[in-house]
């Protein structure tokens, strides 16, 4: 079968790269996060204290640097996942916690910083045989991707999903607090004017508020199957 390019997006916590990874795992694909790259730059401008307790960016700073922040994915022999590196550094971690979590779509709405991440994320997916999340894939970085999905979820459901990954890593937010952090970067992806979080008009919606893991694979399969037999039919003279 030929390989194609899956482009993933949807609102936060929606469960988008918990169907990303299982999808490019069945079908041996390679899984690139994009949220982890722009998570990763907002870490850089942390550690470098561009960023101040209003949330306020030292833009030129951070866009004159640039040039000096490296990217990577390396394999994690024990999640079989791949994390994200920065610099060199292993960052899968640290790039999840609150302080990232509640400046990334601020960080993101960037000009510069988005063309730098578009790049690479062009770069990284175009042999195709690629599942890559985010917010604007199918819109933006492939445009011509032969399946789009846009993913939501209920807002409940959402955040106590996203309370539920915290814990498991032993952080305690109140779901309140979850479901504020969840609309405001909502509201921060679907308003920018970069390369807004809208809805490609050839995504296919899916809902998963009340869809098992399994359910969403084997929806997903069942597209990737349909798409392989419409593109190997002779076309018509
Ligand atoms: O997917 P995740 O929630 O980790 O993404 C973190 C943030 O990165 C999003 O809230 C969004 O602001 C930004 N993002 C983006 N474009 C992408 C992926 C993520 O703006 N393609």
């Amino acid at each position: 079968m030929q390989n194609i390019t899956i482009a993933i997006d949807g609102f936060s916590s929606c469960g988008k790269s918990t169907l990303a990874k299982a999808l490019a795992h069945k079908l041996n694909y390679k899984y690139i996060d994009t949220g982890a790259m722009y998570r990763a730059v907002t870490l850089y401008a942390i550690r470098h204290q561009w960023i101040d307790t209003e949330k306020n960016i030292n833009e030129t700073a951070l866009i004159q640097a640039l040039s000096e922040i490296e990217l990577g994915f390396v394999n994690n022999a024990e999640t079989h996942h791949s994390d994200i590196t920065l610099n060199g550094e292993n960052v899968e971690q640290e790039i999840r916690l609150m302080p990232v979590s509640s400046v990334v779509s601020k960080v993101s709405t960037i000009k510069e910083v988005r063309e730098k991440m578009v790049a690479l994320q062009r770069q990284m997916g175009k042999r195709k045989g690629v599942v890559m999340d985010g917010r604007d894939i199918g819109t933006n970085v492939f445009p011509k991707a032969e399946l789009k999905l846009f993913m939501t979820a209920d807002p409940e459901v959402r955040a106590r999903r996203r309370a539920d990954e915290y814990s498991s890593k032993g952080q305690y937010f109140s779901l309140d607090d979850i479901k504020h952090n969840l609309q405001q970067r909502d509201q921060e992806d679907l308003n920018r004017k970069e390369n807004p979080l809208i809805k490609a008009d050839d995504a296919v919606v899916l809902d998963n508020s009340d869809l098992s893991r399994e359910q969403q694979l084997e929806f997903v399969l069942k597209l990737v199957s349909d798409l392989q037999l419409i593109r190997r039919e002779p076309p018509l003279h």
